[in-house]
């Protein structure tokens, strides 16, 4: 500074100053030198603004630039700087990097039916429990909407990284409470390793995304690592994806029937509706395939309705044809009921399409209990007062609260595929299929196995006091002409093929 003001008058900088009250701050300082006539060097005029606020506005700036406004977590940016530093030292230290894609399950449906600031708040929650399941030198980063990005450094084995994602799945999985809402919610994690799957950010982070895709078709909930195999899947999905946008307009989708049996005398007591997908260059598509993208991308709701209004009008052309009228349930998926005005467009298609609303089943989830309990209730009550009935599909599966069961008025459960399989094998499914059998009873709801396959498990079935059934033992689901012949040759009564033995 000296120097400087010796040498030309004048100096400028910045610099750390102690204000009265002890605390330091930065200001920016000009000095000159003034000089009288005969050029003598007589002062100095020091001429300083506190520059604390400017900088701190600066500095925010570059914290914005680099991370998420929201969670405070570093955001893409920030992560594609430490992931290669990462690289490097692991290169170093001959170690190991893993990537950690995480994909929150269902958020669309929470931020849809509860508002943004609640969807807000449950991301600052779940950024609060990554952190604490992770260690301080790992980098957990926010890429959007509801991504987050886990980076593991100085892994010594993969067991490593799935144990940390196991972590993260037990940890999330207790409830939240926002705003007055119990939340559940579940994450879906595709995992990456360097240098195993790429030797950069975006190899590894786009491998790992599809990952991530692997874990919600595995049912959500659960962590994959990528394979190469995925790749091919991937591009599948992808065209499954760009194709969906059109199959409503094309007239694609086409339903199926499947009949619900009574063990005892073999009446055909229903049918249950599932979609298939026909597309020229996909083929029949299984709904397992299509129906969690449609949820994903929200096309879930104009295909519902199309379901519905399909269902029933198909119900109708029976009754007219003296095939008889038989209940027909329909899958609903949780979001559908939570877009708009659900009821009123049931009711609607019902009305347009004179089907008998006492005929018509619909199935929910489990997981419609989870989120905003009263508006489910309130659209349900208004359904069931029209005479709709209301099974809850996939039971055991999922979670469920007894009361909630109760209020919501269900007529009937459907016991999840995975009990029937093993029951007579496994003593702990059928403790499961007796128990849901019994609890039925005593609230009384109707029950009915899914997925018979042979009389083997219809006789345990049987025993256990289950007596409606619905599986391949009597029949596949059919087209809607198939299932019209088999119901005028058997008269309703499906007692051709096999007849369980009591
Ligand atoms: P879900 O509602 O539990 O339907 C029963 C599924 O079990 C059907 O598969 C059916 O073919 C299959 N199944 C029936 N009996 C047996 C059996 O004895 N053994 C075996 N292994 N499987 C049996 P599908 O048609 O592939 O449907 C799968 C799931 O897709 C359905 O499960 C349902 O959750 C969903 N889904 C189907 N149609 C629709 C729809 O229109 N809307 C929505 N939201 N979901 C649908
Ligand atoms: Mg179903
Ligand atoms: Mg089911």
């Amino acid at each position: 500074m000296w120097r400087r003001l010796e040498a030309s008058g004048h100096w400028q900088g910045e610099i750390w100053d102690r204000r009265k009250s002890g605390e330091i701050y930065p200001k920016w300082l000009g000095i000159s030198a003034v000089r009288d006539t005969l050029d003598q060097l007589t002062h100095y005029v020091a001429i300083f603004s506190d520059i604390s606020e400017r900088k701190e506005a600066q500095e925010r700036i570059e914290f914005l630039a680099r991370h998420d406004p929201l969670t405070g977590l570093p955001n893409r940016m920030l992560l594609a700087d430490r992931l290669e530093q990462a690289l490097a030292h692991a290169d170093r230290t001959q170690s190991k990097v893993a990537l950690l894609f995480l994909d929150l399950d269902r958020f669309k449906t929470i931020n849809d039916s509860l508002g943004h600031p609640v969807g807000d708040a449950l991301l600052q929650e779940i950024t609060a429990r990554l952190k604490a399941s992770v260690r301080e030198t790992d980098t957990i980063s926010r890429l959007g909407g509801d991504e987050f990005v886990v980076v593991i450094t100085d892994l010594e084995d993969e067991e490593i990284a799935a144990s940390v994602a196991q972590k993260i799945l037990e940890i999330t999985r207790a409830p939240f409470s926002i705003g007055g809402h119990t939340l559940n919610t579940s994450i879906s994690i595709g995992i990456t390793l360097y240098p195993t799957d790429g030797g950069d950010f975006d190899t590894l982070l786009k491998k790992a995304d599809i990952a991530m895709y692997h874990a919600k078709d595995a049912g959500r909930n659960t962590y994959r690592f990528f394979t190469e195999q995925m790749n091919v899947n991937a591009l599948e999905r992808l065209l499954i994806q760009n194709r969906l946008q059109q199959a409503l307009e094309k007239n694609e989708f086409v339903l199926h029937y499947q009949p619900q049996v009574a063990l005892g005398t073999g009446r055909i007591i229903g049918i249950e509706a599932l979609i298939r997908w026909r597309n020229p260059e996909l083929g029949l598509v299984p709904p397992d395939r299509f129906i969690p993208m449609a949820e994903e991308n929200g096309a879930i709701v104009a295909i519902g309705d199309w379901v519905l209004r399909e269902a029933c009008r198909q119900a109708r052309a029976w009754r007219e044809d003296g095939i008889g009228t038989l209940p027909v349930a329909v899958n609903i998926s949780t979001l559908q009921l939570q877009h708009g005005d659900f009821a009123e467009r049931v009711l609607t298609i019902i009305a347009e399409t004179g089907h008998d609303p006492r005929m018509l089943e619909l199935e929910f989830t489990e997981s419609i209990l989870i989120q905003d309990v009263e508006r489910v209730l309130g659209q349900v009550h208004r359904l069931k007062a029209a005479g709709i009935t209301v099974a809850i599909d996939d039971f055991g599966t999922g979670y469920s609260s007894l009361s909630y069961l109760k209020r919501l008025d269900v007529d009937r459960l459907k016991i999840d595929r995975s009990f029937i399989r093993d029951i007579s094998t496994d003593p702990d499914d059928a403790a499961i299929v007796r128990a849901i059998t019994q609890m039925a009873r005593s609230l009384r709801l109707k029950i009915l196995a899914e997925g018979a396959e042979t009389t083997e498990q219809t006789r345990f079935l049987l025993a256990e006091g289950c007596d409606e059934v619905q599986g391949f033992l009597y029949s596949r689901p059919l087209t809607a002409d198939a299932f019209a012949n088999l119901y005028r040759q058997t008269s309703g009564f499906i007692t051709n093929l096999t007849r369980a033995p009591r």
